[in-house]
Order: C-alpha cells, then structure tokens, then sequence
C-alpha cells in the first residue's frame, strides 16, 4: 500500500485547488484533496479490483491517459431493475396493429389525447411542410411531463427513431418511444411559440401560437396556460450557428410522420404550430393527421429495455410532496437544510507514485495540467476522475 489518508482538512462545499509543499519540484509525492463522494468512489474501484489503492489507481489513470488505451469498465451495482412497462401489455405473437382513433388537426386547433402504455400516436403530414408542438404528461400525475433539457442531453438537439421522450428531473422516466420518424426532423432546442413572442418580436398584438393553442387544448382536462411545457416540435429543422439557435425552412412530404409509443400513460398534447411568418413551417399552416392505434407486437419488440432506479423519485419520496394552491410564496419558519453536506467533506490523501508513472505525470503537468490548476494534487485530480468517467460512464 503506497497510500496513506493524512491530515483531515475538512470544507464543506467547493474543493478548490490544493496547495501542497511539493509544487515547485517534480515530484513522486503529491497530495491530492477529495471529497467524501470522491472517496468512495476510489473505494469502489479498489472493492472491484480495478487497482488495489488510491496510489496505483492514479498511476493506472495516468498510464491509460497517456496511451489512450482505456478499458470500459462495468458499472457499480445499482439499485438499478428492468422495468416490467410491458408485461402486463397484449403481447401475444402476431398481434396486429388496431387503429383506435383517427382525425384531422386543423390550423390554430390542438388536442388533448388519453393514451395507455403501449399505444402509439401516429402524426402524418397531409400536404407537407407542417410543424407540431407536443406536450406530453403523466396521466396520473400532471407534474411528471416531458422534459426538454434532459431529452436534449440524452438524445441531442434533434431527437429521431430509437430515443426517448424523458420527464423532468426528479422523476426522470421514459415517457414516450419515438418508433418512427420517416424524416429526422424533430427539435428540443426551441420553446413553444408565443403570444408575446409574436407582439416584441413582430409586432402583432393578435396571432396564432403554440402556448395558447396548447393552453386551450389542455383546458380540457384543468390544466392552466402555467401548465404547458417547452414542447417536442415535431417536423421542425433546426441548427446550431454561432452559439444560436436558427430555424431553417424544413423538407417534409405528403405521408411523412412521426409514431411515438407510449410506455407510461399518457395525456398527449399535438398542436399544429401557429407560426407562418417564420420557415417553421416553410410560410404556410396546414393540416395534419392524428392517428392512435394499440401497437402491434413488433412495435412493442422495438422498444429498448427500460431500467428502474431508486433515484427516479415520486412525490412519495419528496420532502415536500403537496401542491401549492396559494401564488404568492412565503418563508416557512420552521425550515431546516436538509442537503447532502456529508458528501462533500473534503480530505487530502497523499499518493506515492513510482518514477515512471511520475515522469508521466510531469509530462502532462507541462503538457497543459499546469495552465490549468495551481497545484498537481488538483490537476492528478483531473486525470483520475476524467479517467474514472470515460471508463464508467454511459
Ligand atoms: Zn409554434
């Protein structure tokens, strides 16, 4: 054992560079301040055997940064289960899709649509060129609804056949499966179009917009204008240019569509986008079709495992699970924090490395390391949990 856990500087909160008194020489020792989640996270990879201490699994990080050779390694156990969505679904072999609903949304109409898990949502464009917003919730629960920002973390800017619809954090389940997508055109960077956005953008004080044609749309089932969410914007091309987000004039066809299977039940929300002073929908508003089918045994096959986690949280588990009713907010006098402050207790561990790992070491701290912390503890930091990442993670 080349490690030895020293003198306990304990901070809570940030673990900023640590200033040891080896800094100014190439050295073998270097002290390397972690927090307590840190530590264990050492500890499990010694449990697992990836390294037998703190010491030699540095030096394995250094080594396999400097080769780029990195081995994936398997994640810890997790409280993670396959998630039982479909049994209790029709699977019998052969099953054939049953169209359960069909109809026409018109410009400037949305619809609030009840779907079951394992059903599927088929939008069709009938003259071509039509963007949709969607919102999507929980049936049981209006406060579990699609979210953007982890959808856009998980699938990218524009999420196409094989990704996930993915309610907000803490729930953060799968919503709904996108099974088809015959053109690639879908988009989580913009926010619904609005009312406001119409008038300080373009002057009109009266115009067709997603958040209220949404908002009237969801009315039907008691949800306020508060209620809807940044949508899923189906059939709508978009780009990245220069840290902005642009939306180009999209190239859909007659028949092109998006199926998107339900694994949760779901109030689903289609509106045809108001915009047409905008390439959204290349100038003009149109129709589009709205079909619900019970999905067939194939659809429910192309559907990915799901996993379940302890930490994909219900109101059940919040410490605060009530609804507010009153709008205005008021401090509640009785609060205590109740933060994971134990997690981020820091201490400093002192890591022996052998001379070549070290002239690894001092390679990279010359190499760049150095311009970016004041002190190697903070930059072998770095390469270890860079290392611990590309090798554990997703
Ligand atoms: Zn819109």
């Amino acid at each position: 054992m080349n490690t030895t856990a020293s003198s306990t500087a304990t901070t809570t909160g940030s673990s900023t560079a640590t200033t040891t008194a080896v800094d100014n020489a190439p050295s073998r020792t270097i002290e390397l301040a972690l927090t307590a989640q840190q530590q264990e996270t050492v500890a499990r990879s010694t449990i697992a055997g990836e390294a037998s201490d703190l010491a030699e699994l540095a030096a394995r990080a250094i080594r396999e940064t400097t080769t780029g050779e990195f081995s994936r390694l398997p994640m810890p156990a997790t409280t993670r289960r396959k998630s039982a969505w479909r049994d209790d679904l029709t699977t019998s072999p052969g099953i054939e899709r049953e169209l359960l609903e069909e109809f026409v949304l018109e410009p400037s109409t949305g619809r609030a649509i009840e779907m079951a898990a394992g059903e599927v949502l088929r939008l069709e464009q009938i003259e071509g060129s039509q963007c949709l917003d969607f919102n999507c919730f929980s049936l049981a629960d209006y406060r579990e609804a699609f979210h953007t920002g982890r959808t856009r973390t998980l699938h990218g800017i524009n999420p196409t056949t094989g990704d996930f619809l993915w309610s907000a954090p803490p729930r953060e389940r799968a919503m709904m499966f996108i099974l088809a997508d015959s053109v690639g055109c879908n988009d989580v960077l913009f926010p619904r179009c609005s009312a406001n956005m119409y008038e300080s953008v373009y002057g009109f004080t009266r115009h067709t917009n997603c958040a209220d044609i949404q908002a009237e749309a969801q009315r039907e089932y008691g949800l306020t204008p508060d209620d809807v969410h940044d949508s899923f914007n189906l059939f709508m091309s978009t780009e990245v240019v220069d840290g902005m987000p642009r939306i180009r004039r999209q190239d859909t066809a007659p028949g092109d569509h998006v199926e998107l299977l339900a694994v949760m039940d779901v109030l689903a929300v289609p509106n045809i986008c108001g915009s047409d002073v905008q390439p959204t929908s290349n100038y003009s508003l149109k129709p589009v079709l709205v079909q619900r089918f019970r999905a067939s045994e194939a659809d429910l096959a192309a559907v990915p495992d799901l996993w379940e986690y302890d930490s994909q949280r219900a109101p059940a588990d919040f410490t605060q699970p009530r609804i507010r009713t009153e709008r205005a907010l008021h401090r509640d006098p009785s609060y205590v924090p109740a933060f994971l402050t134990d997690a981020v207790v820091t201490s400093v561990e002192t890591v022996e490395l052998d001379p070549e790992t070290a002239a690894l070491f001092e390679r990279m701290w010359d190499d760049g390391l150095s311009a970016r912390y004041g002190a190697r503890g903070a930059g072998l930091r770095d390469v270890l949990f860079s290392w611990w990442a590309a090798t554990h993670g997703h």
